[in-house]
């Protein structure tokens, strides 16, 4: 066990698993044989709200609040930002790459129908745009206006399409495209300018490709693990941990760990 101190600031939006990513750091660190000391808030938690954990590691117990952080995990890129008070020039900062887009920007994309749509309607059906679905009584009568509709064998958006794109995902002949670029290079460009030590991680669409959507965390906690180095947390106890964490899903979570461990060596800035 070595003597050192470090400070991590874990965070994310409810449902990301910012509290189990946490209960997995702890456990191993307790099983080092360190202190672990914690501080949660998750207010808005059940509401897609921002979650952060203060995790403080060392020797001896300390106050459990967060002055400047040594690593901060962060689940959401835009939690980056949020948290830029606990970033110093030390503070490396392993972030997600896919931000989680709220409602209010959705209204800003752009969409465009290309000439490929063949009118097969899959978009608009009950199996497509959930906005017609809602807006539709249970013996098919519309409400109010649907969010889509065909026209002259095309698809067309009405007003109350929320532009979330799902449509876009399910299209045969890839005939929807919805502008996000804008958006998502904002924000990963602007965490360049916060951080030296700045380390993105693509963990949702890693934890995709495993068919375990809900590893991402576990994604992230391999990055953590490969690039602590003052505590020196052994890479046997981190696969113990997740073992016995998650008993049902082994292989897929220590899959995802390994991942988190190769590729935070390739995406570090
Ligand atoms: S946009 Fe795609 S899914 Fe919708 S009607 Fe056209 S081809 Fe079919
Ligand atoms: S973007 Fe969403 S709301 Fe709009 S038509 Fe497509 S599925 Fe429906």
């Amino acid at each position: 066990m070595s003597n050192h101190q470090i400070n991590i600031l874990l965070a994310g939006v409810g449902g990301q698993g910012i509290l189990t990513l946490s209960r997995i750091i702890s456990q191993v660190a307790l099983q080092a044989g360190y202190v672990v000391t914690s501080a949660e808030t998750h207010g808005m938690s059940q509401r897609d709200g921002a979650v952060t954990v203060h995790l403080r590691i060392g020797t001896h117990e300390v106050h459990p609040l967060i002055n400047k952080a040594d690593f901060l995990i962060a689940l959401e890129p835009h939690e980056v930002l949020r948290n830029i008070l606990y970033i110093s020039k030390n503070t490396s900062v392993i972030s997600e790459k896919k931000p989680l887009i709220p409602p209010s920007v959705y209204q800003n994309r752009r969409i465009e129908i290309s000439t490929s749509c063949d009118g097969c309607s899959i978009c608009v059906s009950d199996s497509g745009c959930p906005i017609n679905q809602y807006l539709r009584d249970p013996t098919g009568i519309w409400i109010r206006l649907p969010a889509a509709g065909l026209v002259n064998g095309r698809l067309s958006l009405k007003e109350a399409c929320t532009k979330c794109g799902l449509c876009q995902e399910i299209c045969p002949n890839n005939a929807i495209s919805i502008d996000t670029s804008d958006y998502l290079e904002d924000i990963v460009d602007s965490l360049g300018t916060i951080s030296q030590k700045l380390y993105i991680i693509a963990a949702a669409e890693l934890a995709q490709e495993i068919e375990n959507p809900r590893a991402a965390n576990i994604v992230m906690f391999g990055a953590f693990q490969k690039l602590q180095d003052k505590l020196n947390l052994p890479e046997k106890t981190c696969q113990d941990v997740i073992t016995n964490l998650f008993p049902r899903t082994v292989e897929s979570n220590l899959k995802a760990f390994q991942l988190g461990q190769d590729r935070v060596s390739l995406n570090s800035k």
